[in-house]
């Protein structure tokens, strides 16, 4: 084990859409397996025939690839040494059914035929008796009709009579297990708190349990990063390992806690109504018909958010919140990741948003804004399009706030704020502005300055004040937007003298 290379794993199971809870596990042992060189596989848990769901591999490739945090071997990634990394693959290998034999053989696993209708009856029979929570266990697997129970002949004449069985872990009674999780410490359990996990189905399939280690095994998994809802199976899974003989190569654990929502009460939820989507990429879900928003369909740049799920539940003992892939995988380990659980913040995840996009140059902005001017039938110079960007990205979050902060960049206004109009539009303006324009006419030189001085010019001329709000909303329409005078510069004095005419005419006409 000491020396053993660092591979870590991402192992989803393809029963929907991953959503951005599986991302940050999939992030965290990235981040631990780049900082040690280490490998990062995707392996593909796809043994509960029963639960997959079309599509829901290929949205998993596609959204660890979106979120810059790619495997280097497995499915969708060129494979590696250890191929097939698909499950339902790796069961033709025959090593699901190879390690339940030598469980069986060894006497720590053995054959089950009892039918639902038996399991029902039992759990009936534990509840009526008051049991807190029926299983089948040390205890009651003496009342079942399994190889512990039947004599070795009826085992036979059942196996060769092809009755469906399945394989369960013979866990001992009243036994203390032990094991050191990296997140949590110590962990200990009573093996009478374990029920006698089902390891092989009665389709010849294995289940999570046994396949997750049987792989974990055969791939050298040195750290296996899982959610916290997997910390009540641990116990089950040591025992497995010790009974095959395979403590010594058992991977480090380490259970992340859970996301929380944002009031901190329970678990996040997929339907979560904070406005922030909980998914990396858009899903829709075939057998509820129901469809998921994602970060990358909502205008976040995929850096925020691995950034953001990379503060969740992990801090770096600074008070550094922007980082890089590269600064995550420098700073991270699992000392520093939380036991208790993270609270969702969707104010937060927005702010992420919003810093990478002040950090974007103008050219940057510019390009993932052009195809949203095309869509709106607009088009502009490149150098004037960087020049919005440059003005509207202050008060965004996202580049597709730009067009409805700013389009009137693009389009000259037929409409005039009418709360500011209301207020602001006297007898005077008219002649004031009219004089404004005459100033303005006269300039040869269009910058800050020069348009500062025209307005004192108009000021004095007309012994009236130029109202630079109703100077915004006749050259723009709207009521606010940036500096003023940026607002001016980068419209042009052509464009500007022309709105302020139309603005007039259609203000006087109205009037
Ligand atoms: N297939 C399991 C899941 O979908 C993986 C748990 C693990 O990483 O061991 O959560």
């Amino acid at each position: 084990m000491e020396n053993k290379r660092v591979r870590l794993r991402f192992a989803p199971s393809p029963t929907g859409g991953l959503h951005m809870g599986g991302v940050r596990t999939a992030l965290f042992s990235y981040l631990f397996a780049k900082k040690h060189n280490g490998d990062f596989i995707l392996r593909i848990e796809d043994t509960d025939q029963t639960r997959y769901v079309k599509g829901a591999e290929e949205y998993i490739i596609e959204s660890l690839k979106w979120c810059g945090i790619e495997p280097n071997e497995g499915v969708g990634f060129g494979d590696g040494p250890h191929a097939p990394y698909r499950q339902s693959e790796r069961k033709e290998l025959g090593i699901y059914a190879k390690y339940s034999k030598q469980l069986i053989d060894g006497g720590h696993a053995y054959y089950a035929f009892d039918t639902n209708e038996e399991l029902d009856a039992m759990r009936k029979r534990l509840e009526a008796a008051k049991v807190v929570a029926p299983q089948y266990n040390s205890v009651s697997r003496q009342n079942m009709r399994n190889s512990l129970t039947l004599s070795e002949d009826e085992v036979k004449k059942l196996l060769d009579a092809g009755t469906p069985y399945v394989v369960r872990l013979k866990v001992p009674r009243n036994e203390e297990i032990r094991f050191h999780d990296i997140i949590r410490g110590w962990v200990v359990v009573n093996s009478t708190q374990v029920d006698d996990k089902v390891l092989l189905k009665s389709d010849g399939m294995p289940t999570y349990h046994l396949a997750h280690i049987v792989d974990d095994i055969d791939m050298e998994i040195s750290h296996a990063v899982r959610g916290e809802e997997w910390l009540p199976s641990a116990p089950a899974h040591i025992l497995i390992y010790r009974y095959l003989g395979k403590e010594d190569v058992m991977p480090k654990l380490a259970h992340l806690p859970l996301i929380l929502k944002p009031d901190g009460n329970g678990k996040l939820s997929k339907r979560d109504k904070s406005g922030i989507p909980m998914f990396p990429l858009n899903w829709f879900d075939e057998r509820t018909n129901e469809s998921y928003v994602g970060y990358r369909e909502s205008g976040f740049f995929p850096e925020a958010f691995v950034n953001m799920l990379g503060m969740l539940g992990w801090n770096p003992g600074t008070p550094q919140e922007i980082f890089s892939l590269q600064e995550l995988i420098e700073a991270f380990s699992f000392e520093r990741v939380n036991k208790s659980g993270a609270k969702f913040d969707p104010e937060k995840t927005k702010w992420f948003n919003q810093q990478y996009l002040r950090k974007k140059s103008d050219a940057e902005l510019a390009e993932l804004f052009l195809p949203i001017l095309k869509e709106n039938g607009v088009s502009a110079e490149t150098s004037y399009i960087e020049g919005v960007c440059r003005l509207v990205k202050e008060k965004a979050h996202f580049v597709n706030e730009f067009w409805a902060g700013g389009s009137y960049f693009f389009i000259a206004p037929t409409s005039y704020d009418e709360k500011v109009i209301a207020k602001k539009w006297n007898e005077n303006s008219k002649g004031v502005f009219t004089k404004l324009i005459e100033e303005f006419t006269a300039l040869n030189v269009w910058d800050a300055t020069t348009i500062h001085n025209a307005i004192v010019e108009t000021e004095t001329k007309t012994s009236a004040k130029v109202d630079l709000q109703l100077l915004r909303v006749l050259t723009s329409g709207a009521a606010g937007g940036p500096a003023i005078h940026d607002m001016l510069v980068l419209l042009g004095k052509e464009e500007v003298i022309k709105r302020l005419n139309s603005a007039l005419q259609t203000l006087n006409s109205n009037s």
